[in-house]
């Protein structure tokens, strides 16, 4: 198993800047999700780990060796991709034996490891079927074992679920991190969905525009985002996050957010001024004596939540509530607290997080 190491990566395409200094090192057996929307250089990323892409600048280290000019084949990465590859010719069992036999493993191991695999993926009813014709979630289930069945070092998947239906991505998220537990192999993940990421990963990197944004666990991102755009673009819904005047009260530090009302946040390293003001959906509570009130404009029923759409214009948010109290209904006004230890502040002029107590 191999540690991964990207120092100061970057790619070009002519005058366009894909990536643009990722520095990122993923421990031996980590799971790593990549993280981030459409175009953010996911997968740009993903190519040049597995040597299918030159960087245009720095290095990629696998256990401290530059593999930058080192071809894909002799890298030891297993690749998944979005679209499954399979040789639909072939059966179930040839489609996973197919890179054991390519390294010419002998043909009791091969039998005893794609016997193997297809339990763990619960293929074994399908192998002696014939690939063409089987369901695209079925397919991505034997692309995922043809490449996990070879045992490489590193395992690269890039958006594997993003094709296969929901209620198959909610089984095989829970099968790829079983996957990854049995043979800890290095794992790098691409996905734009940041449910798929904080299921699985040991760690994200969140990425947009080419750039890294941020590391770290997924509760570390979900409770401590560096910059408005991880905090919203984790969670479902994302945090709130709404104008206000940060001002010292005779009770400590407020932010004052107009007619929605006056939070207390604990003290920060921060002058009186503009700020945002985060918080997230999950952490509103209704209270009779809360500080805040935001009219209520749809309620969405969501099963066991509920999801509420407070307020208007750029003093909007949503608020999450379990559905063992009878929610709000549409043009009453809520009226709630948001725990001071919770409330996240931003720059308003960078995006950045305003940290630190004083
Ligand atoms: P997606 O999920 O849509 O694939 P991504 O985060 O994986 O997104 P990349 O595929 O890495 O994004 O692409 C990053 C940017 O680089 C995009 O704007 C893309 O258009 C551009 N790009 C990628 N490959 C090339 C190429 N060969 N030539 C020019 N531009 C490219």
């Amino acid at each position: 198993m191999t540690e991964i190491a990207l120092n100061n990566l970057g790619k070009s395409f002519g005058p366009f800047t894909a990536l643009s200094a990722m520095n990122l090192t993923i421990a031996d057996g980590e799971f790593v999700a990549l993280l981030g929307p459409s175009g953010c250089g996911k997968s740009t990323t993903m190519n040049m780990i597995a040597g299918m892409l030159q960087p245009s600048e720095g290095e990629i280290l696998f256990d401290g060796r530059n593999v930058v000019n080192l071809p894909m084949a002799r890298r030891g990465v297993g690749f998944v991709f979005q679209n499954y590859a399979i040789f639909t010719h072939m059966s179930v069992r040839e489609n996973l034996a197919y890179g054991l036999r390519a390294q010419g493993v002998a043909r009791a191991e091969r039998e005893r490891r794609t016997a193997a695999i297809a339990e763990l993926l619960q293929l074994t009813p399908l192998l002696d079927r014939p690939s063409a014709g089987l369901s695209v979630n079925i397919l991505q289930r034997i692309a995922i074992g043809r490449s996990a069945v070879v045992e490489p070092a590193i395992f690269l998947l890039d958006e594997p679920l993003s094709n296969v239906d929901a209620a198959f991505r909610a089984v095989m998220r829970g099968e790829l991190k079983a996957l990854q537990r049995q043979f800890r192999q290095t794992m790098v993940y691409v996905t734009h969905d940041q449910l798929e990421a904080m299921t699985m990963a040991d760690r994200i990197a969140v990425m947009d525009q080419g750039k890294l944004l941020q590391t770290g666990t997924p509760l570390d991102i979900y409770n401590n985002p560096q910059n408005t755009f991880v905090a919203r673009f984790i969670g479902a819904p994302g945090m709130n996050i709404l104008p206000g005047t940060l001002a010292q009260s005779d009770r400590g530090m407020v932010v004052d957010l107009g007619s929605m009302g006056r939070a207390a946040v604990p003290a920060v390293a921060a002058r009186p001024g503009p700020v945002l003001f985060g918080f997230r959906p999950e952490q509103v509570t209704p209270d009779s004596h809360g500080a805040l009130t935001l009219p209520v404009s749809f309620v969405e029923r969501i099963g066991a939540r509920s999801i509420l759409h407070l307020g208007a214009g750029a003093a909007q948010a949503k608020a999450v509530l379990d559905n063992d109290t009878t929610p709000p209904k549409p043009g009453e006004t809520l009226r709630f607290s948001v725990d001071p230890q919770a409330i996240r502040l931003f720059d308003p002029a960078t995006g950045n997080a305003i940290g630190g107590s004083t």
